[in-house]
């Protein structure tokens, strides 16, 4: 087998229907896995299956609130079903509220902390065993550089996301028996819907992001195929607990 190579592989991007997920859902199809999609809004979710397939690549859509716990079982079935197999999950779904911590109410908190953290909690167990079964496999969380940085209107996201990285490296401690790696990727400031609320609240962002970054450019969504094709294959085997920053040197400027 070539080293990168998914073919017969099956994966699991959640919020596989836009933005980093869909990049990433590209990148492991390219490499010859056959995606599961999931996310809430079947439009979006048919069109990405659709410009997938439009280039030859398999792609499939479930549509899941990964935060509802009755219903994420039955969507990993239905991806097994579809795959006949799991061997890859990547925890991507997420959402930000921005409001300063006195403006949180409640309901954000649990709203933020349940579709960053819990869901990847839920999808994990649920994928369990299909990964035993298939001899393996590889759980790849998207976190956040905000797992390691604070921001004025971050609170649940950056809890949510040093909660994710925590839990990949708890994960990993507890699954390595099972030959199933779990590893975070930590993206910097990446050029999705996610950021255009930020970018129109936070006065100045944008020249902050340019001027922070040794890269001086914001991310692309494309800039998440490699690493989450590197994360899913045979050749990061002995990577497991890891977070990789990909941030195009954000978090190390000084
Ligand atoms: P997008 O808003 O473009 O994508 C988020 C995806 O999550 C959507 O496809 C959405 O699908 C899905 N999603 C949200 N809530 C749920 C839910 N309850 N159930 C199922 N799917 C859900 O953002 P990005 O692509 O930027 O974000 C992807 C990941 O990357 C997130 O975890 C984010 O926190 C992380 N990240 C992004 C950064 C950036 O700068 N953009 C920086 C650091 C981390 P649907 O609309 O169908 O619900």
């Amino acid at each position: 087998m070539k080293i990168f190579d998914l073919a017969g592989k099956t994966a699991i991007v959640t919020g596989g229907n836009g933005g980093i997920g869909l990049a990433m859902a590209r990148g492991l199809a390219e490499a010859g896995a056959q995606v599961v999609l999931m996310g809430r809004d079947g439009a979006k979710g048919a069109a990405a299956v659709g410009a997938l397939e439009k280039d030859g690549l398999a792609a499939h859509f479930v549509e899941v609130d990964v935060t509802a716990e009755d219903r994420v079982a039955a969507a990993v079935e239905e991806a097994a079903r579809i795959g006949g197999r799991i061997d890859i999950l990547v925890n991507n779904a997420g959402i930000a509220i921005r409001k300063l911590p006195q403006d949180y109410t409640l309901e954000d908190w649990h709203k933020v902390l349940d579709t960053n953290l819990t869901s990847a909690f839920l999808m994990s167990q649920a994928v369990y065993p299909a990964l035993c079964r298939a001899g393996g496999g590889k759980i790849i969380n998207i976190a956040s550089v905000l797992a390691l940085l604070g921001a004025p209107f971050s609170v649940a996201y950056s809890a949510s996301k040093g909660g994710l990285v925590q839990f990949t490296r708890a994960l990993a401690t507890a699954w390595a028996p099972d030959n199933i790696q779990v590893n975070a990727i930590l993206p910097g400031w990446i050029e999705t819907e996610l950021t255009v609320q930020a970018r129109a609240q936070v006065p100045g962002l944008n020249d902050n992001v340019l001027s922070r970054t040794p890269a001086r450019r914001w991310g692309a969504p494309g800039d998440f195929a490699g690493p989450a094709v590197f994360l899913a294959s045979s050749a990061s085997d002995f990577v497991t607990g890891a977070s990789l920053v990909v941030d195009g040197g954000f978090t190390v400027q000084g």
